[in-house]
């Protein structure tokens, strides 16, 4: 997870913010889960500001739920 250079979206469906960040698609697919359309780019996924933290809070919320109801 990092900071990344100027020039890409948020690939947020819909969203067309200036994303500042990029994830793994499997990080990202939380945002998936909770309804949010991704448009993945070589299994990266690219968020702008509001949308890295709606990911920041939907982890924390459910990393609880996760150990039960997704098994790798
Ligand atoms: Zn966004």
């Amino acid at each position: 997870m990092g900071r990344i250079s100027r020039g890409e979206q948020c690939s947020v469906n819909g969203c067309n913010v200036r994303a500042e960040y990029s994830v793994s698609y499997d990080e990202a697919r939380v945002l998936e889960n909770s309804g949010y359309k991704l448009r993945v780019v070589h299994g990266r996924v690219y968020l702008c500001r509001k949308h890295y933290k709606e990911l920041k809070k939907l982890k924390k919320s459910e990393s609880k739920i996760l150990k039960w109801r997704f098994k790798t």
